[in-house]
């Protein structure tokens, strides 16, 4: 089923911040599979790993316990800062069990989500997501459009109610365009939400894993959600997701599950990607590199560029046109690009991109 628009080449395979297709044309990769590939492709400690996982353990389910979903467990906790984890398989999972996990928390049933915001396309997470086109065609919905606009905390003031059993936000809007909220706009969010006995869930499911600049974009506001989301770059590829929360906020049992959730295959790639991270400070590579992309791609002369925003490599450049074309000048020059919301173009290469890869980037977009 073509469900998604999809560039006319065949990719074979990858390396780093480099992939190639079928005819051996490459192509340095600034999409990283929608901010996936973190650590760059097939991470050769990430190969490793996963291969001896495959050959000593694969599934097993939740009914019992195993060694690398406990690690994680204690690996999360860590680099999250939350008290409990709860693994599942992708980001919309991950946005659904916080939507159940707000709703068994507080008793409450309403959410409120921001203008421009995704969160994913299964029934629950579709209700909180912004575009009419992705939501129209499934209603009924969890609940009705319940949508304020992004950075602005009146609105959320005002439309927040007795029965709101939380507010989702993304930190940075991802698919919504890299929209950086003003610094206190969280902050008062936060406030906002202990006031009215509401949940503050954050959805990182983008902007988590160095993404930003830092291992989770809260950080850079100074602001703890009740509840987090993980996904994308977490597993450095494999498919995984995950939700975060603060101690007291808890599933019992019987009240959530996934079959595959936490499997050992997914939690020894998620520790060895965690492990790449660290050990090649790609948290500080993000926001280094990052600031220097941005620089750089602040002096284009490209016809119609408006702005450049974001923080580490979660680029965002803003056109007062469609951007498809550039696209598609980048795929014929050798980089993989993707523009988000039509007129900005997503820049989220893997972390380890270098200084050398960043300008032939930029010169085929100067060219452009
Ligand atoms: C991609 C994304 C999701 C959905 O993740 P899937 O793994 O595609 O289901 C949810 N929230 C945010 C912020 C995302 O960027």
């Amino acid at each position: 089923m073509q469900t998604y628009g999809r560039q006319p080449i065949v990719i074979k395979s990858g390396k780093g911040s480099l992939v190639y297709d079928i005819e051996g044309r490459e192509y340095i990769d600034c999409v990283a599979g929608i901010a996936v590939n973190n650590i760059g492709h097939c991470h050769p400690h990430l190969v490793e790993a996963l291969k001896k996982q495959a050959e000593e353990l694969i599934h097993v389910s939740n009914l019992y316990y195993t060694e690398p979903q406990a690690e994680l467990a204690g690996q999360l906790v860590n680099v999250t800062g939350m008290d409990r984890v709860f693994f599942c398989n992708s980001g919309t999972e991950a946005v659904e069990a916080a939507m159940k996990l707000a709703r068994v928390t507080t008793k409450k049933t309403d959410f409120l989500a921001v203008e421009h915001s995704f969160h994913g396309r299964t029934m629950g997470a579709l209700s909180l997501t912004y575009k009419d086109m992705y939501r129209a065609p499934f209603k009924p919905l969890v609940q009705e459009e319940k949508f304020v606009p992004f950075n602005d905390a009146q609105a959320i003031s005002d439309a927040i109610t007795a029965n709101t059993a939380a507010v989702i936000v993304e930190p940075i809007q991802g698919e919504g365009g890299i929209n950086v909220p003003s610094n206190g706009y969280l902050k008062e969010v936060r406030k906002i939400c202990d006031e009215n006995d509401s949940l503050l869930i954050f959805d990182e499911v983008q902007t988590g894993f160095g993404r930003t600049g830092a291992w989770f974009c809260k950080e850079h506001f100074g602001v703890e959600p009740d509840i987090m989301t993980m996904a994308k770059a977490i597993g450095g590829g494999f498919p995984m997701g995950a939700i975060a929360a603060r101690e007291g906020i808890s599933f019992g049992r019987g009240e959530h599950a996934a079959t595959f959730g936490g499997n050992p295959l997914a939690c020894a790639a998620a520790l060895a990607s965690i492990d790449v991270i660290r050990e090649e400070d790609l948290i500080r590579r993000s926001k280094d590199m990052g600031e220097y992309f941005s620089k750089e791609l602040s002096k284009l002369s490209t016809e119609g560029l408006v702005e450049v925003r974001g923080k580490g490599l979660m680029i965002g450049v803003q056109f007062n046109r469609k951007c498809a074309d550039l696209v598609e000048h980048g795929r014929k020059n050798g980089v993989l690009l993707n523009c988000t919301s039509e007129t900005v173009l997503r820049i989220a290469p893997p972390l380890n991109i270098t200084k050398e890869q960043i300008d032939r980037v930029v010169n085929v977009l100067e060219q452009a």
